[in-house]
């Protein structure tokens, strides 16, 4: 039956992160990875989505009760996270642009102004992010301008310009998204912050590409030594997750079929359900 291998298929999608997760070595092609990150969750979606509406075109000739309760879990399923991802999708949209919008009034409030979308804050946190959206703004303390030599400023400045720049909010909020409607026993968090880890690390090759890794990893310490967070070469991903990101910066590039394996994964994660699903209704 057509749902109960779109169901199986979208337990398969959501049990792989469980696995990838452990391959570090992944993180060396960040952008690949993030796209299998994506493909994965998207395709489970769009199994579970489409469970129920199938398993209507395709009626089996007199339902066995097996079937039935196969149907009844596949329109539990599609109505889930069609409404999950409705509601969700809205939520999760209006309340990070609600957010951004006040963040940004109120460092245009207490921060001085450098240029049009610089703002210093008087503050003696060592700390750079970026607002992203519409009129966005690059932020950083007094104390960073004040601790942190000229090349690790530049670096920390092209870190934060390239998540401005390549719109890496927007694939944050894409994924959050596509995370929260699927059912909360079939997701792992542990993939919305190797995501998150994967963002971080793009904008670390940008800016590793413009000032070099020495630059990049003594900043990455001295903002990560100011927030306390665990440097040690073990150290499990946490919110800045530095430590994996200085040992990215000093790991060897990954190897052509390392790439070309994920986007395999990319696409097999997009053609595999309908091709089954094909197979079955045949
Ligand atoms: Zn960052």
């Amino acid at each position: 039956m057509i749902a109960a291998l779109l169901l199986l298929c979208a337990a398969a999608l959501l049990a792989a992160p469980r696995l990838l997760v452990r391959v570090e070595r992944l993180r060396t092609s960040p952008r690949a990875a993030l796209l299998v990150w994506q493909s994965l969750s998207l395709s489970a979606v769009l199994c579970l989505l489409t469970a129920a509406p199938l398993a209507l075109v395709h009626p089996q000739p007199w339902p066995a009760p097996v079937e039935v309760a196969i149907l009844v879990v596949a329109a539990i399923a599609s109505v889930g996270v069609l409404v999950r991802l409705l509601v969700n999708g809205h939520n999760v949209g209006t309340r990070i642009r609600a957010s951004r919008d006040e963040h940004r009034r109120l460092v245009d409030l207490v921060g001085r102004h450098e240029g049009d979308h610089t703002r210093v804050l008087p503050s003696q946190e060592l700390s750079a992010y970026c607002v992203p959206g519409a009129g966005s703004r690059l932020v950083i303390t007094e104390a960073a301008l004040a601790a942190l030599p000229d090349e690790q400023l530049v670096a920390v400045v092209a870190h934060e310009e390239a998540h401005l720049r390549e719109r890496h909010d927007l694939v944050l909020e894409f994924f959050t998204v596509l995370h929260t409607a699927t059912p909360r026993l079939l997701r792992t968090d542990a993939a919305l912050r190797e995501v998150a880890l994967l963002v971080e690390v793009l904008a670390d090759r940008a800016a590793r590409d413009e000032v070099g890794e020495v630059a990049l990893g003594r900043a990455l310490v001295a903002l990560a030594e100011a927030t306390g967070e665990d440097l040690t070469p073990g150290a499990s991903v946490g919110a800045g997750a530095a430590a994996a990101r200085i040992r990215l910066l000093v790991a060897d590039d990954p190897a052509p079929w390392q790439t070309l394996v994920l986007y395999g994964i990319c696409v097999a994660a997009f053609v595999t359900p309908p091709l089954l699903a094909v197979t079955v209704a045949l």
